[in-house]
């Protein structure tokens, strides 16, 4: 980072922003992309693109826009969310089918379908590239765009042996997140064709998120995409394993099997102790694990987590659940 060339972003004068704008659209599948500072940023500014005020985008219902960007879509893009409940964060062409509004003037009008790979609520669930291709064709067939939240998008091509341009370019705008699974301490690349990328600049230029010199943060995504994209499987070997020792503990239950990538989510309810609960006694032994809600817990692997450290985990788990639940 600290040897990265730079220059004037929003002139397009950072070489290496430059290179990584290149690399991420040739690696997404579309023709141009946009750098920008987080990936909450990449859906607002495409459902701004995708969508008039007033218009409708179809998601999963326990999609990432609807539970964690602080009503941005609405506040920021002005569109209504119709969230669809489909099985691990996933839908299948019937439910988009079903979900999309004939044209009348009372209704407000499906305009987008927005689907997110993998599905963080889901349990960190990879689409199959035929199933996403189902859903995408039902939706171009009845005149809406597709929107792809790839916050994990590595995760889910390094889970189905397919590359990232598989999914990113059966669809109309595509994210990857660089501060995920990839370790770069900031930012994400909005991909698509030349004119939506035109349009998104204009949006970014908006909201503020036109920079100088971010070759400096464009270096770690660099870094991440090189170094830390096959290691990936590592995350999701080692979910597996944290997952197998959960299964086999009295009173806790998996939630969103099987485990694909590197999210876990269990349920703490038989065991009487709240999530929260369980979350402060793990902390005290130096593990930590999100709490969801109530009940449920979401542990990650990544790049700082070895195998020593699942064990840990497997054992610190096994101190602070009752035996007797
Ligand atoms: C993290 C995440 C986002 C938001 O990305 P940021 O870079 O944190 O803004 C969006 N969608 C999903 C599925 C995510 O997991």
């Amino acid at each position: 980072m600290a040897a990265a060339e730079v220059g004037d972003e929003q002139a397009f004068e950072d070489p290496t922003v430059n290179e990584l704008c290149e690399r991420c659209a040739e690696l997404l599948g579309q023709e141009a992309a946009v750098f920008l500072p987080s990936g909450t940023m990449a859906n607002q500014i495409s459902y701004r693109v995708h969508c008039r005020q007033g218009d409708e985008v179809i998601v999963e219902a326990s999609s990432h826009p609807i539970h964690f960007e602080s009503g941005g879509p609405s506040a920021v893009a002005g569109i209504v969310l119709n969230p669809v409940q489909g099985r691990r964060g996933l839908l299948d062409a019937a439910e988009v089918r079903a979900a999309i509004r004939p044209r009348h003037r009372h209704s407000p009008r499906s305009r987008l379908v927005s689907l997110e790979n993998t599905a963080n609520m889901g349990g960190g669930a990879a689409w199959e590239v035929e199933a996403m291709r189902a859903v995408v064709a039902v939706a171009h067939g009845a005149g809406l765009a597709v929107h792809l939240d790839g916050a994990r998008l590595a995760n889910a091509a390094v889970a189905r042996g397919v590359t990232m341009a598989a999914f990113g370019s059966m669809v109309d705008s595509v994210w990857l997140d660089f501060s995920k699974g990839l370790g770069a301490p900031i930012g994400a690349c909005l991909a698509g064709s030349k004119p939506f990328i035109e349009e998104a600049w204009r949006v970014k230029q908006q909201l503020g998120g036109s920079m100088r010199q971010a070759g400096i943060v464009a270096a770690a995504a660099l870094y991440g995409l090189e170094h830390h994209y096959d290691r990936l499987a590592d995350d999701h070997r080692r979910a597996s394993r944290l997952a197998e020792a959960i299964k086999a503990m009295p009173g806790l239950d998996l939630i969103n099997q099987p485990v694909d990538t590197n999210l876990v989510f269990f349920s703490t309810a038989k065991t009487g102790i709240a999530a929260a609960d369980l979350q402060e006694r793990l902390m005290a032994t130096g593990v930590r694990i999100g709490a969801i809600d109530q009940w449920t817990m979401r542990a990650c692997t990544h790049l700082d987590v070895d195998d020593e450290g699942i064990e840990r985990a497997v054992e610190a788990l096994a101190s602070v659940v009752p035996v007797a639940a």
